[in-house]
C-alpha cells in the first residue's frame, strides 16, 4: 500500500491534518525520474512555523528552479500525528511526494534557535535513520543543518555531517553539485565530506577533534585530514543579484505570518551588544527599491496575499524605505493590500514615513527600547533616549495609534534592580504622554504591553563572556517589576526563565552535550520551545547522567583568551573587537553605529574586492 494510502485513515484522526497533505498552491512537485538529486528541507517545528520563515522560502525557490533538484518541505508532526506515525510505521516524508525522505539525497535543517534540537534527532528517527552521524554508512542521505545556530553547532556534531555557516543560497548549490560528482564517482560518506570541507563556508565537526582541560574549559581544536583549521561563513555580495521567490506556497490552513515577506536588507548598522543576529549576519547589505518593488508585484501576482511585510532587522534603518513605499503605495492601496512594518527602530521613524504606514496599517505598534533607564541602554549599545522613544509614541499616537507593545529584556549584564524598575517607569511614562496630548484621539484609552524576555548570552556578542542570571535571580526581578506597575493601562508579559538557561546552555556548549542531548530526547524531550513539551526536570537528568553541571555552561563567565567551542568558526566580527565592545559595555560607553562611523569590526573583509560598497567599504 502506497504511503499516501496508509496516511488516509490517520489524517482523520489528528488536529490539522492539512498540516501533513502538502498539495497547496504554488508547492513544486516533479517527476522523480526526470531528477538527480532529492533534498528534504526540514524546519525542526511545526508546519505553521516552518511555513511562516522566508529562509525556507528562498532555499525551496532555489533549489526547484533548478531542474535536476527536487526540493520538498519537511516539517516536524505535532505530538498527536508523531504518535500515529509511529504506531503505524509511518516514516517522515516530504509534504511534495509523500515519499519517506531516508531516500532522499540530502536532509538539510534550518537551525533558528536551539530548543529545536531535540526535534532534529526527532525527525531523523521519525525518519527511519541513525541519529549518530557515524552510524549513518552510505554516502546519502547527507544529513546537514544551517542557520544562526549553525554560529556554534557543536551540540549537535555527533549529529549532523556537516553545517553551512552564514548565508545559503549558493553555498546549498555547490554541495549539491559536489554530491553529484561524488555519486557519479562512486565516493564514500568520508570522502564526501572531506572534500566539501574545503567548499568555504563548509565545516565538517567530524573533522576536528576537540580536548579539554581539567577545569573543564576547551584546551584545543585541532583540524583533521587537511582539513581548515578556520572555518569562515559565507555572505552573498550582492543581494539583487539572489534569486529570490517568486512565488509563495499558500497554506491552507493558518500560519504564523500568512503574507508576503520581502527581505529589504541584510545586517544591521546598530550593534546592540546583546544581539546574535546584528553581528552574524553583518554586513549591512541594502536591496534596491526597484528591485523590491518587483518582488513584491511577482508575490501579489502569484501567492494572492493582501499583505506585504518589509523584513530586516531594522527596516526603518533601510536608507531605500520612503522610496520604496512611494512605489508601492499607489498599487497596494489600489489592490487593498496591506503594507507591515514588522521591525521598527523608535528612533528613526521620520513623521513623513509613519504618515506612509499609518496609511495602510492601523493595528498596533511594536518598539524595543530592551532597556527601562538610560544608563543600561547605553551599557548595551541600544543608542536611544527617553526623549526620542517618547516623541516616536507621540508621533504614532497623532498618526491614530493606541497601543504599544514595548519589548525589554532582564539580566543584561550590568543591570541593578533600579534599572528594572524603569521599566514600569518607561511604560508608565508613554501612558502619561498618551494623555497628556490635546490632540490625542477622543474618547480612546491607550494600552501599552510591556513584553519582557530573559536575556540570553550568545556566540558572536559582546556578551559571549557574560554570566546569565540563574532562574532565582531572574524570578526576583520578574517580581520587582510588577511591583513597580502603577497602572492599568500598562500589561507585562514574561517569557520563562528555565527555556532561557536552556537556550543559554546550547548556545555556548561543547560536543559534550552531545549525549546529553540524545538523552533528554530519548527521555521524551521534543517541541522544546513549547511550554507544554517542556521539561526542565528532564534535561537536568539528562545532565546528570552525562556528569554535566547546566551553571558550568550558563552561569559562568569567560576570560577574554578562553578557547570556546566556536574558536574555529570565523562570522568576519573580530575577537578583538567584542572584548573592546565588552570593555566599553561596563563603562556604558556607546558605539556609533556603521553609518555614522565604522568602528572596524572586521566584517568589512567578508566583501570580495570589486564587489558592492557597503558602509563598511567607501
Ligand atoms: S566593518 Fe565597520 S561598517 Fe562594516 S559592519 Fe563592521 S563596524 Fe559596521
Amino acid at each position: 500500500m502506497s504511503l499516501e494510502a496508509r496516511l488516509e485513515p490517520i489524517l482523520e484522526q489528528v488536529q490539522k491534518p492539512a498540516r501533513y497533505i502538502g498539495g497547496e498552491l504554488n508547492s513544486v512537485v516533479k517527476d522523480p525520474s526526470r531528477v538527480s538529486v532529492r533534498y528534504a528541507l526540514c524546519f525542526p517545528d511545526l508546519y505553521e512555523i516552518g511555513m511562516s520563515h522566508l529562509g525556507m522560502k528562498i532555499l525551496y525557490s532555489i533549489k526547484n528552479k533548478r531542474e535536476d533538484i527536487w526540493c520538498e518541505r519537511v516539517f516536524a508532526p505535532a505530538a498527536d500525528m508523531e504518535a500515529k506515525m509511529r504506531e503505524h510505521q509511518i516514516p517522515l516524508y516530504g509534504l511534495e511526494s509523500l515519499e519517506p525522505i531516508a531516500g532522499f539525497d540530502f536532509i538539510g535543517f534550518s537551525l533558528q534557535y536551539e530548543l529545536c534540537y531535540t526535534t532534529v534527532l526527532n525527525m531523523l528517527d521519525l525518519a527511519g535513520l541513525p541519529v549518530r552521524s557515524k552510524d549513518r554508512k552510505s554516502l546519502a542521505p547527507i544529513v546537514m543543518a544551517g542557520g544562526p545556530c549553525a554560529c556554534n553547532p557543536e551540540p549537535l556534531a555527533d549529529f549532523v555531517d556537516l553545517f553551512v555557516l552564514g548565508e545559503g543560497e549558493e553555498v546549498n548549490l555547490e554541495l549539491i553539485d559536489l554530491y553529484k560528482q561524488a555519486k557519479e564517482e562512486h565516493w564514500s560518506k568520508e570522502e564526501y565530506l572531506r572534500r566539501a570541507s574545503h567548499i568555504p563556508g563548509v565545516y565538517v565537526p567530524s573533522l576536528y577533534q576537540v580536548t579539554y582541560r581539567e577545569d573543564g574549559t576547551v584546551r584545543e581544536i585541532v583540524p583533521l585530514d587537511g582539513a581548515p583549521a578556520r572555518v569562515t561563513k559565507r555572505i552573498i555580495q550582492n543581494l539583487d543579484r539572489v534569486e529570490f521567490p517568486e512565488s509563495f506556497v499558500v497554506p491552507f490552513i493558518d500560519i504564523v505570518h500568512d503574507r508576503s515577506m520581502l527581505e529589504v536588507q541584510r545586517g544591521c548598522i546598530r550593534g546592540c551588544r546583546f544581539c546574535q543576529a546584528g553581528f552574524i549576519y553583518r554586513p549591512i547589505r541594502d536591496k534596491r527599491p526597484e528591485t523590491l518593488n518587483r518582488d513584491a508585484l511577482n508575490l501579489s501576482r502569484t501567492s494572492g496575499y493582501d499583505e506585504v511585510s518589509l523584513t530586516s532587522l531594522s527596516t526603518s534603518d533601510y536608507l531605500g524605505l520612503e522610496e520604496l513605499l512611494d512605489q508601492m503605495l499607489p498599487w497596494t492601496e489600489e489592490q487593498q493590500i496591506n503594507i507591515a512594518l514588522p521591525s521598527l527602530r523608535i528612533d528613526n521613524c521620520s513623521e513623513k514615513l509613519m504618515a506612509q504606514i499609518a496609511k495602510v496599517r492601523k493595528s498596533g505598534l511594536t518598539f524595543a527600547p530592551e532597556a527601562g533607564t538610560q544608563r543600561l541602554r547605553d551599557a548595551i549599545n541600544k543608542n536611544l533616549t527617553e526623549e526620542e522613544i517618547l516623541s516616536t509614541c507621540r508621533a504614532a499616537f497623532r498618526s491614530g495609534y493606541t497601543a504599544v507593545k514595548l519589548y525589554f529584556m532582564i539580566g543584561l549584564p550590568t543591570e541593578t534592580m533600579e534599572d528594572v524598575a524603569g521599566i514600569a517607569d518607561l511604560a508608565q511614562k508613554v501612558v502619561d504622554t498618551f494623555y497628556r496630548m490635546p490632540e490625542k484621539p477622543k474618547g480612546k484609552g491607550v494600552q501599552v504591553t510591556v513584553s519582557v524576555s530573559c536575556f540570553v548570552p550568545k556566540p558572536f556578542t559582546p556578551f559571549e563572556f557574560e554570566p546569565q542570571d540563574t532562574p532565582e535571580q531572574l524570578r526576583e526581578k520578574q517580581k520587582h517589576l510588577l511591583a513597580h506597575v502603577r497602572s492599568r493601562k500598562i500589561s507585562v508579559k514574561y517569557h520563562d526563565s528555565d527555556t532561557s538557561v536552556l537556550e543559554a546552555v546550547l548556545a555556548r556548549g561543547d560536543r559534550r552535550l552531545c549525549p546529553v542531548l540524545e538523552s533528554a530526547w530519548r527521555a521524551g524531550s521534543r517541541l522544546d520551545g513549547w511550554g507544554e513539551h517542556f521539561s526542565m526536570e528532564r534535561w537536568n537528568q539528562a545532565f546528570a547522567q552525562h556528569g554535566l553541571d547546566p551553571a558550568f555552561y550558563a552561569h559562568r563567565r569567560r576570560d577574554y583568551g578562553e578557547v570556546v567551542p566556536w574558536s574555529h568558526l570565523d562570522y568576519g566580527v573580530s575577537r578583538r573587537f567584542l572584548i573592546a565592545e565588552n570593555k566599553k559595555a561596563w563603562k556604558s560607553a556607546v558605539t556609533p553605529n556603521c553609518r555614522e562611523r565604522c568602528s572596524g569590526c572586521g566584517a568589512a573583509a567578508l566583501y570580495s574586492d570589486g564587489e558592492v560598497k557597503p558602509p563598511c567599504k567607501k
